[in-house]
């Protein structure tokens, strides 16, 4: 419930991007509220005790690559810890069938194959920040899908299977359904450089969980929260913003900043209407699905890795991610829609293949595409669409602006971009007001 019915800036939505931008409003003396569904702020982000254990159920790693929530770390000194697995001292992969260990003297092989497969990111993303610097060569690659670019490629069985297994990973889908553009962009980010590209994704993670660094953006920010209030419309005009919450509460509001999930933004209902593209890109939805599945196991596995194509395995990979004596945890993807409820015997026959001998004691993780308020995992655009989208989704209209992680310029799809995008918007909208 809101203290008031009037306030300068409304946020719907209290993820990463929604509470960046309250801080900054509310610290610009803007009298701010986030509206939150949810009972709990951070959206997608979500730590959380299971089965005794500390783990992030949805965002998770950081980096220094990443400009943005690095320094929101350093700002509020918080610490970060490695993830065993991703500094594996074991990598077994699944190829023709069969798990093999990847040999020190394949590393070469291996890391070759993301170069040839990436050979063209920098003429496309120059500046993985600006879609315009290289529009062309956006738009002469848009409609290409992961699995265009693999099979355009003469690459072994190795870089085969390592590369699909591991963009089925970074986009959530088949290669069929995930932009190859997109994945470019990712690749550019991390300066066109492996160890830096596998560092970022999986490497290090808050010591004290996103929820950390979420509770110190609120605290520091002192803006207004109501939790338990999912908003069921919104009014516009040039007097201002009218919000209604599904209880029927109405705020109203200089301005408001939607940071919904891409995929749920049409089940807001606003007038006058969303843009036809706003709502097609909503209604057609990212692709980013999938499922993160936590594997407790019995003893101390080491530090693994495993990778494998969806084609040939419900694990495309997985992660030692905390390891202690007794028992420990791997954190693992998969595109099964089932993975949350396979039971403990299945995976462990799924297990058993990369890591012989390993015992499976429990599996737990959230369902984020059965979540009706995400509707899907971390935002991977479809092939076809990178150019429609990019500069519409964030566009102001009237007294609204949008924030999202899944319609940031550079690091789209993650906490990065989420934090980067409420950071940005939070600017424009306090320029309006002064204005
Ligand atoms: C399983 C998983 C793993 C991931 N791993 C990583 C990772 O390792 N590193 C990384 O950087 N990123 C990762 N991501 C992506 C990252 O978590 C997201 O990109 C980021 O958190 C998105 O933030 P956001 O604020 O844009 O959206 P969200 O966090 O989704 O916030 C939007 C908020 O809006 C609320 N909402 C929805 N509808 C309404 C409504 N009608 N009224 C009010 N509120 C509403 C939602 O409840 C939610 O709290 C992962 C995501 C998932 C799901």
């Amino acid at each position: 419930m809101a203290a008031k019915t009037s306030y300068d800036v409304v946020i719907i939505g209290g993820g990463f991007a929604g509470v960046t931008a309250a801080r900054d409003l509310q610290k610009r003396g803007l009298s701010t509220i986030v509206l939150e569904a949810r009972d709990r702020l951070g959206g997608r982000t979500f730590y959380e005790e299971r089965n005794g254990f500390h783990v992030e159920l949805g965002g998770t790693w950081i980096h220094w690559t990443q400009p943005f929530v690095w320094a929101e770390k350093e700002r509020y000194g918080l610490e970060v810890q490695e993830t065993p697995g991703c500094v594996a001292e074991r990598i077994a992969i699944k190829m023709d069938g069969t798990v093999q260990d990847l040999q020190e003297a394949q590393l070469g092989e291996f890391v070759e194959g993301f170069e040839r497969f990436f050979a063209e990111s920098k003429g496309v993303w120059e500046r993985p920040y600006d879609i315009h610097h290289c529009w062309d060569a956006v738009c002469e690659r848009d409609g290409m899908s992961v699995a265009d670019r693999l099979h355009a490629l003469d690459l072994t069985p190795l870089q085969r299977t390592s590369i699909g297994g591991f963009l089925e990973i970074l986009s959530m889908n088949q290669p069929q359904n995930a932009s190859y553009v997109e994945m470019m962009r990712t690749w550019s980010l991390t300066g066109w450089n492996y160890p830096l590209f596998n560092d970022t994704a999986a490497r290090y993670k808050f010591t004290k969980g996103t929820g950390a660094l979420v509770e110190a953006i609120s605290r520091d920010g002192g803006f207004e929260v109501a939790l338990n209030t999912p908003v069921r419309s919104v009014q516009h005009s040039s007097d201002g913003v009218r919000v209604t919450t599904e209880s029927g509460e109405q705020l109203m509001a200089q301005r408001a900043v939607v940071t919904v999930p891409l995929n749920v933004l049409h089940s807001v209902e606003f007038e006058p209407p969303l843009s036809e593209l706003k709502l097609e890109a909503s209604k057609l939805k990212h692709v980013g699905g999938g499922c993160k599945v936590f594997f407790e196991v019995e003893g101390d596995p080491g530090a693994v890795m495993t990778l494998s194509r969806s084609t040939d395995s419900p694990l495309i990979g997985s992660f030692t991610y905390k390891r202690g004596e007794k028992h420990s945890v791997l954190a693992g993807f998969s595109l099964e829609p089932d993975a949350l409820e396979k039971s403990v015997a299945e995976w462990q026959l799924v297990l058993e293949e990369f890591i012989p001998g390993i015992k499976l004691l429990s599996t737990f993780g959230h369902d984020w595409g059965g979540d009706d308020l995400s509707r899907g995992s971390w935002c991977t655009y479809r092939p076809g669409t990178v150019a429609r989208f990019t500069d519409e989704l964030p566009r102001q209209e009237g007294h609204l602006f949008f924030a999202s992680g899944d319609h940031a310029q550079g690091w789209r799809g993650f906490i990065e971009g989420a934090i980067a995008s409420g950071s940005r918007t939070a600017v424009q909208v306090a320029e309006t007001l002064s204005a």
